[in-house]
């Protein structure tokens, strides 16, 4: 059973002649453990996606199913619950509070759904420990660099053991060497099994190190791409093309310039 499956997703904005759809139809299947890179030109509705998966807000149609459950079944009660205690968010701008340690930041979420706070600041430590990030605890976010401060926002999110990490550009404010830290990070996080992880992310050489790409485009998945399905794990930029029997040329290029290209098995070799 996946983990995540959305079903004819369709999300409208305004009404009448200033709506704008920008959902138009996605369907979605995310085993668990999976680590998956959702790429997609700028407004192409990525985040909104995100918050639909994430039952931040309702779609205007269509469902979503996290471990086999329709949230739109559940009372807003049941849903907060599942967002507090299933689903860990990690934005681009970090969103830690400033006048908090990183310990406190981290320790947060438990207090809020009522773990004593003795506890939650023991959990707070492990999931700093497991960020490599215990000798800056004490630390406001200020004092800390910005690829420090996702990394706290990373054990923020992975505290509550969520089996869902959803992550909105986590690189996208980070200068590359940063950036490849995180990256590493939520790939050792996915290794481990604990969580499934969908990313978005602009950046091809972060999308590399998920296990799958999705290609979004004006509100649906153009393409999935499975690592297995290229022959040398996926290509970054024009690196990797190989010639095969049955497997075609993805070459895609966004507005912003970013450009994915290689040889992948072809629809009817799956
Ligand atoms: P992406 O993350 O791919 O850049 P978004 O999901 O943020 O795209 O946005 C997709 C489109 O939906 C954009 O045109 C954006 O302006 C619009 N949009 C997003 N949220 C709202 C909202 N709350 N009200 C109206 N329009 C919105
Ligand atoms: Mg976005």
């Amino acid at each position: 059973m996946p983990i995540i499956e959305t079903r004819d997703l369709r999300k409208q904005f305004g009404v009448g002649d200033v709506a704008v759809e920008v959902l138009r139809g996605v369907n979605l299947s995310i085993d668990a453990g999976e680590f998956v890179a959702l790429m997609g030109p700028s407004g192409s509705g990525k985040s909104t996606l995100m918050s639909i998966v994430g039952g931040i807000e309702p779609p205007t149609s269509g469902d979503v199913m996290l471990e086999g459950v329709n949230i739109s079944n559940l009372t807003d009660d049941q849903r907060t619950l599942l967002r507090r205690r299933r689903i860990g968010f990690i934005f681009q701008a970090f969103n830690l509070i400033p006048t908090l340690s990183a310990l406190e930041n981290v320790s947060l979420p438990l207090e809020l759904d009522g773990v004593p706070s003795r506890i939650a600041r023991e959990r707070a430590a492990g999931a700093l420990e497991r960020v490599e990030l215990s000798h800056r605890a004490n630390h406001i976010p200020s004092k800390l660099s910005g690829g420090e401060q996702q990394r706290v926002a990373v054990a923020r999110a992975i505290v509550i053991e969520p089996a869902i990490l959803l992550a909105d550009e986590p690189t996208g404010n980070l200068d590359s060497r940063q950036s490849e830290r995180v990256t590493a990070l939520l790939r050792s996080l996915a290794a481990d099994h604990k969580h499934t992880i969908v990313m978005v992310t602009h950046d091809a050489k972060v999308a590399r190190s998920a296990f799958r790409l999705l290609l979004f485009r004006d509100g649906m998945i153009e393409r999935d791409v499975h690592q297995s399905d290229f022959e040398h794990g996926f290509p970054a930029g024009d690196s990797g093309i190989f010639l095969r029997p049955n497997f075609e040329q993805l070459n895609h290029e966004f507005p912003s310039g970013e450009k994915i290209s290689g040889k992948v098995a072809s629809e009817g070799n799956r």
